[in-house]
């Protein structure tokens, strides 16, 4: 018998979220955000449902996330945000046509170096305000004469990063929003004018961000970027469902005490089902007691502490014997956002810390 542990992923629930930034971004295409594994749900599984469901190209976050897209041949461009990252992976990127993001200047030696004479296709990013990547404004003019030299190089268009688009009324979108404008006025003659700005939260809620490329990740997986509100109640399906199931039971007195640590004592007569999942999976151990999680379709929560490979839950109002299915998060169970906010975390980390000894099945 293999362990009872699997991600659903759910390819209606990814083709309903590709149509939802369709919706809200009906000018832009879009580059669907598949770093991260597809942010913990398996690219080699969500990426080709995202391509039939019309994703225009995709974003990935190194050459080697490049290469394992690159191998399902989904004949979409791919986008290396931030790439390259040394100058030994110029000539492969440009053998691969991967779009690159020029955002230093030594981003440039390298391609001068090792690709003059290439076809290379190029977003440059600007720094807009959030000061991680990015030329800052007044440095576009010097990359821009740089650029110009080498007319095998395509430059699409400008990139930058929204830094608080999951707090849509932020002043500091705006303000973001007309950096980018005002180097886009300057710079849209020396581009292809494929200008991108938009990740999940400004597809959402910020259509002054949209432009020509939309970059949305979170969303496809149906969560939601904003604090207090799920996916679910914001129009998106989950894409993940991360199931087990109850592998033993047993009956406590009262005075017994629980798990690793012995942190939980039983007040009264109960009943506990151990569940087949625990940090090793990527189920986060600070979650721990309390935490809700569904047992045979019905709400229970967690007691003590978590292990590496199981968790216990409170039976005792719930019926549910050996074999019965637990949904750890996601779709059919506690929403990836709640357990997120409970965690003091981003629904983006807890799905990206799905181990990979997680089958993940398309359904
Ligand atoms: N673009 C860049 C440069 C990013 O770093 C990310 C995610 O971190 C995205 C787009 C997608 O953002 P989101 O998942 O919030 O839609």
């Amino acid at each position: 018998m293999t362990r009872p542990m699997v991600a659903e992923i759910s390819a209606t629930a990814l083709r309903h979220n590709v149509a939802v930034v369709r919706q809200r971004a009906p000018h832009a295409r879009i580059m669907a955000a598949v770093k991260a594994n597809a942010y913990g749900h398996d690219v080699t599984l969500c990426a080709p449902v995202l391509a039939e469901a019309g994703v225009d190209a995709f974003a990935v976050a190194s050459l080697e996330e490049a290469e394992t897209l690159h191998a399902l041949r989904l004949e979409r461009p791919i986008c290396i945000l931030g790439g390259p990252f040394a100058a030994e992976e110029v000539r492969n990127a440009a053998a691969r046509d991967y779009l690159l993001v020029i955002h230093e200047q030594r981003q440039l030696r390298w391609l001068e170096t090792h690709a003059a004479d290439v076809a290379l296709r190029l977003f440059v990013k600007v720094d807009t305000g959030m000061h991680r990547l990015g030329f800052a404004p007044d440095r576009l003019s010097a990359v821009f004469a740089a650029l110009r030299h080498y007319p095998r190089w395509r430059v699409l268009g400008l990139m930058s990063h929204l830094a608080r688009s999951d707090t849509p009324d932020d002043l500091f979108n705006r303000q973001q929003a007309d950096v980018f404008a005002e180097a886009m006025a300057c710079f849209d003659g020396s581009t292809a004018g494929q200008h991108s700005l938009a990740n999940s939260g400004g597809v959402l809620a910020l259509p002054f961000t949209h432009h020509r490329w939309v970059r949305p990740g979170l969303m496809l997986y149906g969560l939601s970027p904003f604090a207090g509100r799920s996916g679910s109640e914001i129009g998106l399906q989950p894409v993940l469902s991360w199931r087990s199931a109850v592998v033993a039971t047993r009956n406590l007195t009262p005075g017994d005490w629980l798990g690793y640590g012995a942190t939980w004592q039983s007040p009264a007569h109960c009943r506990v089902g151990v569940v087949a999942a625990g940090y090793g999976d990527g189920y986060p151990r600070h979650l721990g007691m309390g935490a809700p999680i569904t047992v045979a379709g019905q709400a229970a929560r967690i007691l003590g502490r978590v292990s590496m490979d199981m968790l216990s839950v409170d039976l005792t109002e719930v019926q549910a014997e050996i074999d019965a299915p637990v949904v750890l998060m996601g779709a059919g169970g506690a929403a990836v956002e709640v357990l997120a906010a409970r965690l003091g975390t981003i629904p983006y980390e807890l799905s990206c810390r799905i181990q990979a000894r997680v089958p993940r099945r398309l359904v």
